[in-house]
This record gives C-alpha cells, sequence and structure tokens, in this order.
C-alpha cells in the first residue's frame, strides 16, 4: 500500500496536529484568515474568487457533488436585494459524522469558507444551520469561534475599515433528516416545518425569505480557505479527473479501525479499508455502501477493484455520495440491513409526496413480513416495483434515497431474500454458520 502519511489531513482537517486546532491563535499558524485578510485588502473581482473555486474541482461534499464554483456562479451577485451564503451543518446522513468534527476541531476554516463564499457571492448575511443534536461540542466550538472572530474583526461590517460586511449567525435544527434537504433546510430557518419545496425556482433566485441563497456543505465551505491559500491548480491536481482535491471517508461498521480520513479523491478503497484497519476479526468483506445509506450497495469484491473518486464509484453502480463508507463484512444479513434502512426513510419522510409518504412504508411492511418467516416470493418484484415508482417521482431526492438502496440489494443480493422467504425467515447466514454471536 502507498504510504498515505503525506497525503492526509491536507485540507480541512490540516490543524488537526496541532493543539487545540479549534483555536483562531492555532488556526492563525497556518496561514488561517489570510485568505479572506486578502480579499479585504484588495477587495478583488468577485468573478476572480468564483473563478479560482471553479478551476479547483471542488464539488458539494454533502452528496449531490454539484461543482461549488458553478453553484456560486448562478447568484445574481449585481442584484441589490439582500444576498444570504447558508452553510448545512444539519449532518444526518446515517454513516457520515466529518461535519461534525470540521465544527468541533476547525470551526475557524468553516467561518473564513462561508465569509469568502459571502464575498464571490456579493451576500452580507450567513447562517450556520447545525443538527439539533450537535449541542454538545460542536456547537459551542463553532459559537466560540464566531465571537473570536468577531472579536478580530474578521466578521461583522466595513471589515477593516474595508467597506465589506459579512455577519455570520448560528441556527440550531431540531432534529429532522429532511431539513438536510437545502429548501427544507431553508423552510426550517424560516420558522416553519422543514417540507422540501418544488424546484423551479431554485434558491440562487428565490431562496431564504425570497432572497437569492446559496446553500453549501460544510466541508465545501470549509474547504475553500485552503484552495485560496495553496492554489486552485494544486486542490485540483490532488484527484484524478472531476474528482480534484480531498475528501474526508468517514468509514465504520465492520472494520477494525472506525473514524474519519481525509485523503485525495481517487485513492483505491482497499488502501482506504487497510488505513482503518481491515475488516474486523479477521472476516471476509462482503459489502460496502460507499456514501452513506442513500447511496447502492456494491459488492464486497467489486469495491476491491474501485478508486474512491465520483466517476469510478459512478461506475460500480453507486456514489461517494457524503463520503461516509458503510462496511459490511461476510456475517451479515442483507435483508435485516435493509429492513432497518427502509425503517430509516418511512420515519422521516416529510410526508408531502404519495410515493414517497405510502412508498416507504410499503416496502418497510413487505421487508418486516420477509424477516418474520411470512415473505412470498412475488413480493420480492413488489418490492423493486414500489421502489421505481418512489424514484424520480417526489418533489425531493429523499424518494431516489429511499428507493436507491431497496433496488441495488435487490440486484446483488436477491438471493438471501429468496432464501429467507423459503426457509421461513431463516437467514442464509445463519445457514452457513456465519451469524455474528
Ligand atoms: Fe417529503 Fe419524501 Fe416528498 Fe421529499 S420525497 S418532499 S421527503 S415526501
Amino acid at each position: 500500500m502507498t504510504n498515505y502519511r503525506e497525503k492526509m489531513n491536507l485540507t480541512v482537517f490540516e490543524p488537526l496536529a496541532l493543539e487545540r486546532p479549534w483555536t483562531l491563535a492555532t488556526y492563525r499558524t497556518i496561514g488561517g484568515y489570510d485568505a479572506w485578510e486578502r480579499i479585504l485588502r484588495e477587495k478583488p473581482p468577485r468573478e476572480q474568487i468564483v473563478d479560482a473555486v471553479k478551476a479547483s474541482g471542488l464539488r458539494g461534499r454533502g452528496g449531490a457533488a454539484f461543482p461549488v464554483g458553478v453553484k456560486w456562479g448562478f447568484m445574481p451577485r449585481n442584484s441589490p436585494v439582500q444576498k444570504y451564503a447558508v452553510c448545512n451543518s444539519d449532518e444526518s446522513e446515517p454513516g457520515t459524522c466529518h461535519d461534525r468534527d470540521i465544527l468541533r476541531f476547525n470551526p475557524h476554516a468553516l467561518i473564513e469558507g462561508m465569509a469568502i463564499g459571502g464575498y464571490a457571492m456579493n451576500a452580507t448575511v450567513g447562517y450556520n444551520y447545525i443538527r439539533g443534536e450537535f449541542l454538545g461540542e460542536p456547537v459551542p466550538r463553532f459559537e466560540a469561534a464566531l465571537e473570536e472572530a468577531y472579536a478580530a474583526g474578521l466578521l461583522g461590517k466595513n471589515l477593516k475599515g474595508s467597506g465589506i460586511d459579512f455577519d455570520l449567525h448560528t441556527f440550531v435544527g431540531a432534529g429532522a433528516y429532511i431539513c438536510g434537504e437545502e429548501t427544507g433546510l431553508l423552510e426550517s430557518l424560516e420558522g416553519k416545518p422543514g417540507k422540501p419545496r418544488f424546484k423551479p425556482p431554485f434558491p440562487a433566485a428565490f431562496g431564504l425569505y425570497g432572497a437569492p441563497t446559496t446553500i453549501n456543505n460544510t466541508q465545501s465551505y470549509a474547504s475553500v480557505p485552503t484552495i485560496l491559500r495553496k492554489g486552485p491548480e494544486w486542490f485540483a491536481s490532488l484527484g484524478p479527473k472531476n474528482s480534484g482535491g480531498t475528501i474526508i471517508f468517514s468509514v465504520s461498521g465492520h472494520v477494525a479501525k472506525p473514524g474519519n480520513f481525509e485523503l485525495p479523491l481517487g485513492i483505491p478503497f482497499a488502501d482506504l479499508l487497510e488505513l482503518a484497519g481491515g475488516v474486523w476479526k479477521g472476516r471476509k468483506l462482503k459489502a460496502v455502501i460507499p456514501g452513506g445509506c442513500s447511496m447502492q450497495v456494491v459488492p464486497g469484491e467489486v469495491m476491491l477493484k474501485t478508486n474512491m473518486d465520483y466517476d469510478s464509484v459512478k461506475a460500480a453502480g453507486s456514489g461517494i455520495g457524503s463520503a461516509a463508507v458503510i462496511v459490511m463484512d461476510e456475517t451479515t444479513c442483507m435483508v435485516r440491513v435493509l429492513e432497518r434502512v427502509s425503517r430509516f426513510y418511512m420515519s422521516e419522510s416529510c410526508g408531502q409526496c404519495t410515493p414517497c409518504r405510502e412508498g416507504t412504508g410499503w416496502l418497510n411492511r413487505m421487508l418486516k413480513r420477509i424477516l418474520a418467516g411470512q415473505g412470498r416470493r412475488e413480493e420480492l418484484g413488489l418490492l423493486v416495483d414500489v421502489a421505481n415508482h418512489i424514484e424520480g417521482h417526489t418533489i425531493c431526492a429523499f424518494g431516489d434515497a429511499a428507493a436507491w438502496p431497496v433496488q441495488s440489494f435487490m440486484k446483488h443480493f436477491r438471493h438471501e431474500f429468496e432464501y429467507m422467504i423459503d426457509h421461513g425467515g431463516r437467514s442464509i447466514v445463519e445457514e452457513r454458520g456465519l451469524a455474528a454471536a
């Protein structure tokens, strides 16, 4: 395996090896706020910043992977109306745990990235929407960093006499997965239930309070200061074409050393697995969900030949998504996993669209019946049929996220469902004597 020591923590986690990395003093030692202060001094054309972010190849790290610079370019920069820069720290995708660590360990990178984004889009007000369950450490750390930034004259009005304003506020959510969908987030920020909006219009035209708004993920904003400091070409060169830069992989499940690993995109999955200590207890790899539980499951033998970049994972039949890599060993009962995943989507559907509201319940009830030994073979076709009728027929991408696991589990592991139906609810892993103790 390549020695990854020099390739780890190059962007967002850069200060992690230092004492108290969350403080302004530590962030300054790695050049923190240099990019923002240069903007305050030189007031470069806003397009210059947008172009630099485009050139870096940075894609949204929240799951959709939309190019960040292109998104910033959609904002009507020259319009006189109030514009907003919003950060999505409502991290809830199962398996994903990197945004909370950015808030805990490098909140100033996020603040600086949002200030730079605000300038590039001519938005003078920002909000960071943080998941309600993060009240323990992430929210206090972020708020303490905000106070430090205000005290240092890095946020507020007429910063350093430049005439540039940027105010940033924290908003703590109430714990609904769907508020991670950008228009559901905006509704919630406005004090309403977090139900996604029909699009178009998109937020750049009609966002928060009806004003032009751009929402980016925590990691996306937090990557921007390093991109400007070290250069967009440097960032782009870290990964393959279409997958520039570093990304934080949250590796969980059946590995010996689960955790967050910031690495260049494009590293072989086999190397990532080894960095996470390999499959635990000396067992064999069975399957991987490479991008959070909304993405398609991939058989282990396919993943072992796949590189972790957008195009390669897509070619393997899934997506990088939120880079939450969920590893399953040979003792995993895939019927049980899919039932658990489908229960999540049933619980979190906001209920606006009939295919999603009703379909997610149907999927879960059918899977429960199979587990209880009451399934019928013909229901396997029905499972896929219901999933197909949800996919692409809903207001937001949640419907696709509920359908893709079902479709992919049935594509790769149908025999496990058939076995369970034929054996009155007994799992194939029990039959093979593999069931985990
Ligand atoms: Fe709500 Fe589901 Fe429709 Fe999204 S797809 S708006 S979560 S009902």
